[in-house]
């Protein structure tokens, strides 16, 4: 269902993938990821086209994820905008991106797969950035904030005047947060940050808009995978180990149906991201102890 969270802002939030958004800035729509499947992009299309005469103009991808990029190719009229970091991930797309995007939705999708074997075609940005950018469009301000943590192209979409934050995969409510492209030091350092701005309505990459208490909660959770993380690498842990060892933190999260299949392998891996990030922590740390003794 549509919601009109603030002034010509609508949200979606039960479409397949990530949640998506388009704003009316009164000279045009800038649209905030797309829909990940063929025919809800095409409902999407024209339910913004039933609300306005206007040209969509933009679109934002908060990462380059499959989830909230694929859907690029139905809004042929608009100029893709993110982070340079996307457009070089998003460069790469191609046959194994293709094969394992077809082999995943199968059997769950098929009716999705039968047009992406026969169209599917990847939109890059066009014009990305690597700072704090913003769009001054009709009457709206729209701030794209690179945070990085979940990726290193991860960006944030905060609407001053309207206190709303699009927070992209930063803060997830729904299900487990996706740490395999992740660097968990700068997500906690993008989480406090955005604890910062001022907003009413915090409307995170996936699961229902909520408010600021989103964001201590995913920090209250990468603080604890990070921890328990540590504690089995200094316990001796291999990588593999560690993620078997704390494979049920996943229960922390809600795990929507559709997540089920790949969600533990998923997990794991993130749990390997995180064991090489507190090894080259661990390993720092013991280079600089060691030189300050030698000094
Ligand atoms: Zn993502």
């Amino acid at each position: 269902m549509i919601r009109e969270i603030a002034p010509n802002v609508f949200l979606e939030t039960e479409l397949h993938g990530a949640n998506v958004a388009f704003i009316v800035t009164g000279e045009g729509v800038i649209l905030i990821d797309t829909p990940m499947l063929p025919n809800q992009a095409r409902q999407w299309l024209s339910e913004i086209q039933q609300r306005t005469d206007e040209p969509i103009l933009y679109i934002i991808n908060t990462d380059h994820h499959r989830a909230h990029v694929i859907g690029n190719q139905f809004f042929p009229m608009a100029t893709v905008i993110a982070h340079e970091h996307a457009w070089k991930e998003m460069k790469s797309y191609g046959d194994s991106f293709r094969t394992r995007l077809i082999n995943m939705y199968r059997d769950r999708i098929p009716e999705a797969v039968a047009e992406w074997r026969k169209h599917l075609e990847i939109i890059k940005p066009e014009i990305t950035f690597t700072g704090r950018t913003i769009l001054y469009k009709g009457d709206k301000e729209i701030h794209l904030i690179p945070v990085g943590g979940h990726t290193p192209a991860t960006t944030v979409v905060y609407l001053p005047n309207e206190k709303l934050l699009f927070t992209g995969d930063v803060v997830i409510t729904d299900r487990p947060p996706f740490l395999s492209q992740g660097n968990t030091k700068e997500w906690l350092k993008a989480l406090s940050y955005l604890r910062r701005l001022n907003y009413q309505l915090l409307i995170p990459g996936h699961g229902e808009p909520t408010g600021k208490e989103a964001t201590e909660n995913m920090s209250r959770y990468l603080r604890l995978v990070r921890r328990q993380v540590r504690r089995a690498y200094q316990e001796g842990m291999t990588k593999a180990e560690t993620a078997r060892s704390l494979s049920h933190l996943i229960r922390y999260w809600p795990i929507p149906p559709e997540e089920k299949p790949k969600a533990d392998r998923r997990f794991k891996s993130g749990l390997g991201r995180v064991w090489n990030e507190v090894r080259a922590e661990e390993t720092a740390k013991a280079r600089a102890k060691a030189k300050a003794k030698k000094g």
